[in-house]
């Protein structure tokens, strides 16, 4: 179902003190309050059963930031989707552009996990997005439409709707440069369009697509109010409640 969403992406910050005391915080600090979105933690692995025990109760959601696209064995390092199931973590994120470009995480690769994600039924954060030079050369819908194809659309369309997706311009995340917000619904109404074209309407309309890309509380409010916009995936601003507490305030 489309809802709202933010949804902090921590990457590898934090010690696990330092995350367990940033999640009691927001717990706290979302206490008595009401934002008209879903929030959530995306924590490194190490992180996720002691969050889960600060926030079950509360509003707070929580999540991985990755998954093995094996089910289980001889794969020593990795954390399967069963592994973050039980530690009570609801949504993955898959398919960030870190994990492409630093772990040659590929679009077959990561059908795999989203696969293995909704077989755990962990709801899967799917990221796609462009570099710098396929924008330049005008090829962001192409890069896009390539990625959500060769990853999702072998999916039935009632498992493409547990899916929430995240267009994330590589151009823009830690960069300080932000889509523009017409850029943003430009590109979210593509993915929409293109989403229907396989699905069809009513499933697209009920697909949340998110923005991520240097979001913060100043550009928040402007991004979000896009009719095909609906929320963001936050890097560095999820760090702080100070600076992620707001942008869930932006709605
Ligand atoms: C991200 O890594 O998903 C992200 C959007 O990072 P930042 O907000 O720091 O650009």
């Amino acid at each position: 179902m489309r809802r709202n969403i933010v949804a902090g992406n921590w990457k590898m910050n934090k010690t696990l003190q330092e995350g367990a005391t940033l999640a009691k915080e927001l717990k706290t600090a979302l206490t008595g309050k009401t934002v008209n979105c879903d929030v959530i933690i995306c924590s490194p692995f190490i992180h996720l059963t002691a969050i889960h025990e600060t926030v079950k109760d509360s509003q707070v959601k929580l999540g991985a930031q990755n998954c093995a696209d094996k089910v289980s064995g001889a794969y020593t390092g990795e954390v399967s989707a069963a592994m973050v199931a039980s530690t009570g973590a609801q949504y993955v994120i898959i398919g960030h552009s870190e994990r492409r470009a630093y772990y040659g995480e590929t679009n077959a690769i990561l059908k795999e996990k989203v696969r293995l994600a909704l077989d755990n039924q962990l709801i899967p954060i799917f990221c796609i997005g462009e570099v710098l030079e396929e924008r330049e050369a005008g090829k962001q819908n192409e890069v896009v439409n390539k990625q959500i194809s060769e990853s999702l659309f072998d999916l039935s369309a009632e498992d493409f709707g547990k899916i929430v997706l995240a267009y994330e311009p590589v151009w823009a995340i830690g960069t300080g440069k932000t889509a523009t917000a017409a850029q943003a619904q430009e590109m979210h109404a593509f993915i929409r369009q293109t989403v229907a074209g396989k699905y069809g309407t009513a499933v697209a309309a009920e697909t949340s697509i998110l923005y991520g890309g240097s979001a913060n509380a100043g550009n928040a409010k402007e991004l979000f109010s896009n009719p095909d916009v609906d929320g963001g995936l936050i890097g560095g601003a999820s760090l702080k409640v100070e600076t992620f507490l707001p942008i869930a305030e932006a709605f």
